[in-house]
């Protein structure tokens, strides 16, 4: 038994029963409106009012029946849909727990589901990333998970390997025959095709997880260059402050950009420059320690008053990191700016009236060089770190046995290689996760779910 939403918000709570017996326990609390009990049909919204074990009434209710194998967990489920707010929810857990009714553990509807086999662990996986997207593309490519694409795929592919995997076992239970050549070139394409269906799966983690966690962009230059103006320009709202005097922006400062659904964390620095003030020395400090996380730099320049040797000292900070140069004030009067690293894309815009602002745009998305293909529903994007693991491996072991093949390598050699390809596969669905693992994975959900 759990909230499966969070009590204080919203309109409605909804209370999630799992288990043989839950509808036993539910039974007496809800009573219809003519005063008998509903006669719970499954998957049939009944109206009623939740009572307590004293028949005073908590709230007025809708309850759903759900009976096992056709729930969220195949167990038999009840759900109580009650009013928001702190109190209600509380005192219908209350009572059911009075009734014998136990709290769920974070995620242990899910953990169910996929322990009676409903969903394969890169399913619950999915679940979980559903909750967690903060955009579009991200979501789009959970739903694809939470689907099974990903369950799926493995599949598939374990089961050509393990045909191939019968052959070998063939080969070395007759010792004394040598494999026919039939088999040899069965294997060895069977080997090819996944390996050929594996490599842009794996390939698409780069693209993944991007997408999942965003692009970090860090905006870097002088103080009063307009580093606050044009975050707030590519942002579009007055998020951070903007003053004519320097070095406003003390410590740093987030938002989130959508660009075409890719999500940018857009960073707000101190401007880099030497000061005796131990407040912004400290704004620069963590600048600076924040240039190598970022997977991007917007180095900004004031064109109006040109470049520096501040400037070329702020610039020389970020080393050789990917870089976009981003010449501000467009709309003023323009200096000449010196020669700048020919590697660099050179940007002229305007935070103040929007000039060069969708030309910079461009260049992001090209710096964060996200492949097309995010919006096509049949590719598969890897967008967790253990899945692009699994995979690697999975790939790393076929190669081997592809080579041990062609090197005419003992079968036992190359059936051992294979037998780890599918282990690795199996990581992924579950079939194979060591319990540990398994453990992770469910700890992160959070209760109800
Ligand atoms: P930061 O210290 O680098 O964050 O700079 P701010 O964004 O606070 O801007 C410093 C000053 O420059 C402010 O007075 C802004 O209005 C002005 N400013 C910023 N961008 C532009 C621009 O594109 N054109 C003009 N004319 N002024 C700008």
């Amino acid at each position: 038994m759990a909230p499966a939403t969070s009590f204080g918000q919203g309109g409605i709570g909804i209370i999630r029963l799992s288990g043989p017996g839950c509808l036993e326990l539910v039974r007496p609390f809800v009573v219809g409106p003519r005063g008998g009990f509903p006669p719970w049909e499954s998957h049939r919204l009944y109206y009623g009012q939740f009572v307590d074990s004293s028949h005073r009434v908590i709230d007025e209710v809708m309850a759903v029946y759900m009976a096992s194998p056709r729930s969220y967990t195949r167990e038999d489920v009840v759900e109580i849909h009650c009013h928001g707010g702190l109190v209600v929810g509380r005192r219908i857990l209350e009572t059911l727990r009075q009734a014998g009714a136990r709290t769920a553990q974070p995620g242990e509807f899910t953990l169910r589901a996929f322990l009676n086999g409903r969903i394969d662990l890169s399913q619950a996986e999915g679940v979980m990333e559903v909750i967690e997207a903060r955009h579009r593309s991200a979501h789009q490519i959970a739903v694809r998970h939470l689907e099974g694409s990903l369950a799926h795929f493995c599949t598939q592919l374990k089961e050509q390997l393990l045909d191939s995997l019968a052959l070998l076992e063939t080969w070395i239970d007759f010792p004394e025959e040598d494999i026919d050549h039939p088999s040899f070139d069965s294997i060895l394409s069977t080997l090819a095709a996944v390996i050929e269906s594996l490599r842009p799966v794996v390939a698409s983690f780069r693209n993944g997880r991007v997408l999942r966690e965003g692009v970090s962009v860090l905006i870097l230059g002088k103080p009063n260059v307009g580093k606050s103006s044009l975050l707030n320009a590519l942002v579009g709202t007055d998020r951070a402050i903007v003053t004519d005097l320097p070095g406003t922006t003390r410590d740093t400062l987030e938002e989130q950009l959508d660009l075409d659904g890719l999500r940018l964390r857009l960073t707000d620095t101190a401007g880099l420059r030497d000061s005796d003030d131990p407040v912004e020395q400290e704004g620069v400090r963590r600048a600076c320690s924040k240039i190598a996380q970022a997977d991007l730099v917007l180095f900004v320049i004031d064109g109006h008053r040109g470049m520096d040797d501040e400037d070329r000292s702020a610039l020389m900070r970020c080393g050789e990191k990917n870089s976009i140069i981003v010449i501000n004030k467009s709309d003023l009067p323009s200096v000449e700016i010196p020669p700048l690293p020919s590697y660099l894309p050179v940007i002229s815009v305007s935070a103040s009236t929007g000039a060069g602002i969708d030309r910079l745009r461009d260049e992001l998305r090209i710096r964060v060089g996200v492949d097309d293909g995010v919006e096509c529903p049949e590719s598969l994007i890897l967008t967790e770190e253990r899945h692009h693991h699994a995979l690697s491996q999975t790939l790393d072991k076929l190669h081997k046995s592809v080579e041990s093949l062609n090197a005419g390598l003992s079968p036992e050699f190359i059936a051992l290689d294979l037998r780890e390809a599918v282990e690795s596969l199996g990581v992924i669905t579950g079939d194979t996760a060591p319990e540990e693992v398994i453990n992770r994975i469910f700890s992160r959900f959070c209760i109800g779910k």
